[in-house]
């Protein structure tokens, strides 16, 4: 296994709507001639297909419920089951408890999960969930969000890539981090509430989290309304000395 077969691809980055030009979060992972989609968030499946089929996938990632990371979801149901794709077996699909569901549910307008089991082989994440997927180990932890949420390490046999999802600064979130390649964290805030309130980071926290994991590189994501990409990394380099980026869309980043 080579060093740099590691890949971060940026479907969308918005939050909490889709913009003219950035869906909102999903990612493409992929290691060797593994795929798998982490986040899939509004218009991230039609950025998607620029890279990959559903029947391609190995496996979907999903870190929590909320709309702007969750929703595209939907539509997948609908290619997978009633559309041009043929499955040779359902998506392996890791999410929060009770995401089969909660699809169910709006899907099926019933509690009847068979078809959406058709679709997604579906394992519930808890703290400390591992799975295989083709050349990738995904390792999950629960993280701060006011809701089931999780973030996720994606390794191959020599690099690493963690993502935060969306999660207040929190100890479960260093600890997957400890000295990661690279740090995928979001920075939703332009200000920090009460700590007891607070759910996301600001970009000081994404800077902090980032050094106190030793991560080597840290890509800035899931940047809110009230801040702009430039001051998400300038706020961010003040408490990290690593190389710092902006996950902007369609941007590939080699994990090396
Ligand atoms: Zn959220």
């Amino acid at each position: 296994m080579t060093s740099d077969l590691l890949r971060l691809t940026v479907l969308g980055s918005a939050t909490p709507y889709a913009s003219v030009d950035n869906p909102c979060s999903g990612y493409l992972v992929s290691g060797g001639d593994t795929r798998v989609w982490v986040d899939a968030g509004s218009g991230t499946l039609a950025r998607l297909q620029r890279h990959v089929r559903l029947d391609e996938l190995d496996a979907i990632w999903i870190s929590h419920l909320h709309a702007d990371h969750s929703a595209d979801l939907l539509t997948a149901y609908y290619a997978a089951l009633y559309a041009d794709i043929r499955l040779t077996a359902p998506i392996p699909l890791y999410g929060p408890p009770g995401i089969a569901d909660r699809l169910a549910h709006f899907l099926t307008n019933t509690a009847t999960r068979s078809p959406i089991e058709s679709a997604f082989a579906v394992g519930e994440l808890h703290d400390g969930h591992r799975a295989r997927a083709g050349a990738l180990t995904l390792t999950s932890r629960s993280v701060r969000h006011g809701m089931p949420a999780f973030a996720l390490r994606v390794e191959t046999e020599d690099r690493s890539l963690v993502y935060s999802g969306d999660t207040a600064p929190c100890p479960a979130l260093t600890d997957l981090a400890d000295g990661c390649d690279v740090l995928l964290c979001e920075a939703e805030s332009d200000r920090a509430p009460a700590a007891e309130e607070q759910v996301h980071h600001t970009p000081e926290d994404a800077g902090d989290t980032a050094r106190s994991a030793g991560a080597k590189r840290l890509i800035v994501t899931h940047v809110g309304p009230f801040l702009t990409p430039r001051q998400a990394v300038s706020r961010a380099s003040t408490r990290f000395d690593g190389p710092i980026d902006y996950a902007a869309p369609g941007t590939t980043f080699p994990v090396e």
